[in-house]
C-alpha cells in the first residue's frame, strides 16, 4: 500500500521552527499545514485529514501531552512525533510512552528531520492496512454469517470437544432447538438424535483426514428424513480442530422414491394379471384341450381380447398422466360444442354396456353452447367417466348419461347404479393411483390414475368436478364447465 497525498500538521508556537519544518517537508511534496499551539492543532485535526503530526511539547494554552492525548481520541491513525529541545528531552521520552510514535530534538538537520518522517510515514501505512485488512476481515465475517444464516441447509460446526461453535437457524428449525440453548454446549445429548450425536461425535474421536465419512440418514420421524453430511475439518498442521455438518431435508426425495416404489410394484401387479390370463386363455387354446369346440374358443379369444383392451387402457392411462405430469401437451383450446365429443363416447362405450346388459341411456341435445377446450382432453374425461361407470356397475344394472345447461355453464352427470363408495373413499379418489376399497375388494382392475388426469384435465378448462356416491345407490359424477361468455343467452 502506498501513500497519496501525504498531508503533515506542523504545531509549534516558535515561528522559525514551524516554518523550517515546512520548507523541509514541503521539498519532499507533502503537503503541510500549521497550527501554533495545541488548541488550534485540534481544530485543524478535527477539520482535515492527515497522516503525520510533527508537535513541539512545551507550548501555550495547552500542553503537548494533553495535545497527544486528544489527537489519539480523534483519530488513532495519525502517528505523532515529537521535536523538543533538549531541556525537554525527557518529557520526550515520557510522550513517546504516552503514545508518540518518535520524538527529535531541536536543534536538527533537515535530513534527521526527513528520516523520522520517513520512518512515521511507514507506520502510518502499516496502521492504514491493518485497518483495511481488519475491515475486509469483517466484511467476510459477516458475508460469511450471511451465506450460512441463509442457506436452507443446516450448518453445525462444532470444536474438538464437541462444542458447538456454529448453528444456522435452518439446523435449529430441522432438529427443533431454540438458538440460545444450543451455542457452546456439547452435542452429546443434545440434538435429540443420538445417531447424528454418535456420528459427529465418532468423527471427533477417529477421523484423520477432511473427507466427508459415510452417508448416512436420520429419520425424524412425520416422513421427515434427514441426510447429515459430517466432514471433520483439519488444521494446516493435520490435526484435527472440529467437524462441520451439513444437514440436508431428503424428505421429498425420499416421498418420491416411495411412490415410485409403489408405482413400479402397483404397475407391475396391474400388468401381470391381465397377461397372465392371456396367457392362460392361449395356452389353453395351443394345447388343443378346446379343440372341436369352437364356442369355447371363440369365448377365450373374446376374454383374451377384452384382457388386452384392459392393458392398453392402462398402457394409455399412464402415458395420459406422464404427458400430464411433463405437460408436454400444448393445449390447444378453442371454441368446443361437447355434445359431439360425448355422442361419440355414449357410442364407443354402447356394446361394453350391452356386455352387460346395462341399461346405457344417453341424453345429449344436438347442440350445446361452446366452451373453450381442447377436444381430445375432452373425450378422454368422458371416456374416463362412462367406462368407470359401466366398469364398476354389475351385470344388468343401469348407467345414464345426461347434459343439462344453465346460464352460464354446462352440467355433465354420468349416474350409475354400481358398487359406489364410501364416505371416506369420496374424498380421495382424484389422488393419483387412489383406488377405492369396494373396487378393489371386488377385483375390478385399474390404476387409480384416470380420475386424478380428468380433474385436471377440468380444472385447466376452468370447471370442477362434483360426485355424489354411496355404497347402496352407486354414484353419480358432475363435471361443471363454462360457457363461452359471448354463447352466454
Ligand atoms: P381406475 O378406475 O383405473 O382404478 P380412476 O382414477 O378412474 O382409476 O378411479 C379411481 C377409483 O375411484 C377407482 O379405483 C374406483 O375405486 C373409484 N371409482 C371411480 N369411478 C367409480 C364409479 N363409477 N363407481 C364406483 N367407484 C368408482
Amino acid at each position: 500500500m502506498t501513500l497519496e497525498n501525504i498531508k503533515v500538521l506542523v504545531v509549534d508556537d516558535d515561528e522559525v521552527s514551524r516554518i523550517g519544518c515546512e520548507r523541509i517537508l514541503e521539498l519532499s511534496k507533502y503537503e503541510v499545514d500549521l497550527a501554533e499551539d495545541g488548541m488550534e492543532g485540534l481544530e485543524k485535526i478535527r477539520n482535515n485529514n492527515y497522516d503525520l503530526v510533527v508537535t513541539d511539547l512545551m507550548m501555550p494554552r495547552m500542553d503537548g501531552m494533553q495535545f497527544l492525548e486528544e489527537i489519539r481520541k480523534i483519530d488513532e491513525k495519525i502517528v505523532p512525533i515529537v521535536i523538543t529541545g533538549y531541556a525537554t528531552i525527557e518529557n520526550a521520552v515520557d510522550a513517546v510512552k504516552k503514545g508518540a510514535y518518535d520524538y527529535l530534538a531541536k536543534p536538527f538537520t533537515p535530513d534527521e528531520f526527513r528520516a523520522k518522517i520517513e520512518r512515521a510515514l511507514e507506520k502510518r501505512r502499516l496502521l492504514l492496512e491493518a485497518e483495511k485488512l481488519r475491515a475486509e476481515h469483517i466484511i467476510e465475517k459477516t458475508r460469511t454469517n450471511t451465506i450460512i444464516n441463509c442457506m436452507s441447509e443446516g450448518v453445525i460446526a462444532t470444536n474438538k470437544e464437541g462444542q458447538i461453535l456454529l448453528i444456522n437457524p435452518a439446523a435449529l428449525k430441522m432438529l427443533r432447538l431454540k438458538d440460545g440453548d444450543v451455542f457452546g454446549k456439547n452435542v452429546l445429548g443434545l440434538l435429540s438424535n443420538p445417531d447424528l450425536e454418535k456420528k459427529i461425535a465418532n468423527a471427533l474421536s477417529k477421523v484423520t483426514s477432511c473427507e466427508i465419512l459415510e452417508k448416512f440418514e436420520v429419520n425424524l420421524g412425520n416422513g421427515r428424513v434427514l441426510q447429515p453430511n459430517i466432514t471433520p475439518v483439519i488444521d494446516e498442521n493435520g490435526a484435527l480442530i472440529g467437524t462441520v455438518t451439513v444437514l440436508i431435508d431428503v424428505s421429498e426425495e425420499k416421498k418420491i422414491d416411495q411412490m415410485k416404489t409403489d408405482f413400479l410394484s402397483l404397475v407391475a401387479h396391474e400388468l401381470k394379471a391381465p397377461l397372465g390370463a392371456i396367457e392362460g386363455y392361449l395356452n389353453l387354446i395351443l394345447e388343443g384341450v378346446i379343440t372341436g369346440n369352437p364356442e369355447k374358443e371363440k369365448d377365450y379369444i373374446t376374454k383374451s381380447r377384452d384382457r388386452a383392451n384392459e392393458l392398453l387402457a392402462m398402457v394409455n392411462d399412464l402415458l395420459d398422466l406422464t404427458r400430464a405430469e411433463k405437460k408436454v401437451t400444448a393445449k390447444v383450446m378453442s371454441a368446443l360444442d361437447i355434445s359431439s365429443v360425448l355422442r361419440g363416447t355414449c357410442e364407443f362405450y354402447k356394446n361394453e354396456a350391452k356386455a352387460k346388459d346395462i341399461n346405457f341411456a344417453c341424453d345429449i341435445p344436438d347442440q350445446l353452447p361452446a366452451i373453450r377446450g381442447n377436444e381430445e382432453d375432452m373425450g378422454r374425461v368422458f371416456d374416463n367417466l362412462v367406462s368407470n361407470a359401466i366398469k364398476y356397475t354389475p351385470e344388468h344394472k343401469s348407467v345414464h348419461v345426461q347434459v343439462t345447461v344453465e346460464k352460464n355453464k354446462i352440467n355433465v352427470i354420468v349416474k350409475d347404479t354400481g358398487i359406489g363408495m364410501s364416505e371416506e373413499d369420496k374424498h380421495k379418489i382424484f389422488d393419483e393411483f387412489y383406488r377405492a376399497k369396494n373396487a378393489v375388494s371386488q377385483r375390478i382392475s385399474g390404476t387409480g390414475l384416470g380420475l386424478s388426469i380428468a380433474k385436471r384435465i377440468i380444472e385447466d378448462h376452468n370447471g370442477y368436478i362434483e360426485i355424489d356416491s354411496d355404497l347402496v345407490n352407486g354414484s353419480t359424477f358432475t363435471v361443471v364447465l363454462p360457457v363461452i361468455e359471448e354463447n352466454i343467452k
